[in-house]
């Protein structure tokens, strides 16, 4: 039987790189070989502390990948195509599916925490999961397109306008990418906040000069100093922090938009002039989780991909670590360690024999 490597989670912490058998497409799948994933933030809890949904399980859902082979009733045509992968497969018989909502889906299989995911050379993909790639984008790239269609969903979802002042709070991999999509889709301005001086360093290292360390200096203030007083027409919270959001809601305009996109690590309660901003200055304050892909009104991936091909995203210097499989673990534990600075570190084959 073929079998190939892959860091399999036997346990909550006890990540292993084996040997395991090569999956072999379904109908309608697709097989894939990997060629570059990225570890998600939320990987590190996945892994270490709260576990996959069941065991054993192989991590890993920011990936692309070359078509190798194709499942039963699947166009032979798609071997050798490069593609970034949606993750989530949904149920298609909730009321969400209906509409095309499949984030909101309310029995979705997910690769690498449902399913099998890509810290492995091979995994299996419907073909419907595919967003295939023009010429010319590395799989890197395209393994960053869940962050980018991520960004495009909060950014959509706060309605940003040409000419916006947008503040964002977390300068993380994905605040960075919201930065980038708010600066190529006509925001005038864009603020960065973070209590991480090595994160706003690397967010002026990649063009944006307009950073605060929310821990030293007020952000309310800060902003008001760059927006003559008025404030910021959309605010992003990516920290997922209660003083990330509190200041979000002290920076937005009268009438402004806030978007909680931060994925918090406990509760996120506000003081009683943090919620009196909400009601004094009107704001609209919505949520957002994960991106669209129905067709219309827009594939937010295929938007993503689009806008990588067209150079309006800057994606290669947001990647800082490029590991090869076998050194995963290392990285990984560099990461929950936090013993040197990072923002996109992703295992791809174009480091190590693949
Ligand atoms: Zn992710
Ligand atoms: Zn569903």
């Amino acid at each position: 039987m073929a079998t190939m490597k892959a860091w399999v989670l036997n346990g909550i912490g006890d990540l292993r790189l084996m040997r395991v058998p090569k999956p072999a497409p379904g109908r309608g799948e697709v097989l894939l070989k990997v060629t570059a994933c990225g570890v998600c933030g939320s990987d590190i809890p996945r892994i270490y502390e709260k576990g996959t949904y069941k065991f054993p399980t192989i991590p890993g859902h920011e990936f692309s990948g070359r078509v190798e082979a194709v499942g039963e009733g699947e166009d032979e045509r798609l071997i050798g195509t490069m593609a970034a992968v949606f993750p989530l497969l949904p149920c298609r018989a909730c009321p969400s599916c209906e509409v095309g909502a499949y984030a909101t889906c309310s029995a979705y299989d997910y690769k690498g925490s449902r399913s099998d995911g890509a810290f492995a050379e091979y995994v299996c993909v419907p073909a419907w999961n595919l967003i295939p790639a023009p010429e010319g984008l590395s799989g890197e790239e395209l393994a960053m397109a869940e962050p980018a269609a991520v960004a495009i969903h909060a950014l959509r979802r706060g309605g940003l306008d040409i000419g916006d002042r947008v503040l964002i709070s977390g300068a993380g991999p994905i605040g960075l990418m919201l930065a980038q999509w708010a600066r190529a889709w006509g925001a005038s301005q864009v603020l960065l906040a973070d209590v991480d001086d090595s994160k706003l360093a690397f967010a002026r290292e990649n063009g944006f000069a307009d950073v605060v360390n929310a821990a030293n200096e007020d952000v309310q203030t800060w902003t008001m100093e760059r927006t003559e007083g008025t404030g910021v027409d959309l605010a992003v919270e990516g920290a997922g922090h209660p003083a990330s959001w509190e200041n979000c809601l002290r920076a937005a305009r009268p009438g402004g938009r806030v978007v909680l996109m931060g994925n918090p690590s406990g509760p996120m309660g506000l003081t009683q002039n943090g919620y009196w901003e909400m009601l004094r200055k009107q704001l609209t304050v919505v949520g957002t989780w994960n991106s669209d892909y129905a067709e219309l009104p827009k594939n937010e991936w295929k938007l993503a991909v689009r806008a990588m091909a067209q150079g309006k995203l800057q994606i290669p210097p947001l990647i800082t670590h490029k590991v090869a499989l076998e050194e995963l673990g290392e990285a990984l534990g560099m990461m929950r360690d936090r013993t040197a600075f990072y923002n996109k570190v992703m295992w791809t084959i174009g480091k190590g024999e693949g």
